[in-house]
């Protein structure tokens, strides 16, 4: 395992309301942002206020209802105090990572050097099927770290906690880590948000199977 005070990893953790009704990243803008030191200090932890019109707040998902982002800074601006804690150096730690770089606008090589993406870390093989499970980060967190650790909509700091304590425990420890992929196999979980609301939420297309919208799957 690496030195607690390891510099490098950063963990992320972004939160999005929704703008347009389709479910890619173009119809969502940022609402929260949450950026942890590997020691899981909070580097830092700020709303956003979209500049293009709500259609959704998904407060299941993000937390943030009508009103909470009143006075919040621009995305514009709290960008620019993502990428000054960042670097080229910096590896970023989080579940979903490839969209929280698109959203924050992140250049790899300007604003990080690489990436430790937790879904692929824990992905379990599904021999019945022949493919790979990915878990969400709620339940790796509420497996592995403690039951209900994470909650629908909490607050991305504890999220970002969250990832970078399970990167921690255990990233480069492969023993572990398959006990830990056989713990996350055979424990129930709850289906996602998605398939719960069959897809739709306020008008709002979360992708998945049902999805409607036609946009590009991940
Ligand atoms: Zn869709």
């Amino acid at each position: 395992m690496a030195a607690q005070s390891d510099q490098r990893y950063i963990a992320l953790d972004v939160k999005c309301v929704a703008t347009g009704v389709r479910h890619d990243a173009k119809s969502r803008a940022v609402c929260f942002v949450a950026v942890i030191d590997y020691g899981e200090n909070i580097l830092l932890q700020k709303a956003v206020k979209p500049e293009a019109p709500i259609v959704s707040y998904l407060t299941p998902l993000s937390g943030v209802r009508e009103g909470d982002l009143d006075g919040a800074e621009s995305t514009e601006v709290v960008i620019a105090q993502v990428k000054a804690l960042l670097g080229p150096d910096v590896i970023l730690v989080g579940q979903g990572l490839v969209k929280d770089i698109e959203w924050l606008c992140l250049e790899e090589g300007r604003d990080y050097g690489g990436i430790e993406e937790l879904a692929d870390m824990f992905k379990t093989y599904n021999s019945r099927y022949e493919n790979y499970t990915f878990h969400s980060l709620r339940h790796e967190a509420n497996t592995l770290l403690s039951e209900g650790f994470l909650s629908m909509g909490c607050n991305p700091v504890k999220e970002a906690i969250a990832s970078v304590r399970l990167f921690k425990l255990y990233h480069g420890n492969t023993v572990l880590l398959e006990e830990a992929k056989r713990k996350l196999a055979s424990t129930r979980f709850e289906p996602s948000f998605a398939k719960r609301n069959n897809s739709l939420y306020e008008g709002v297309c979360m992708g998945g199977r049902r999805c409607t919208c036609g946009a590009p799957r991940f």
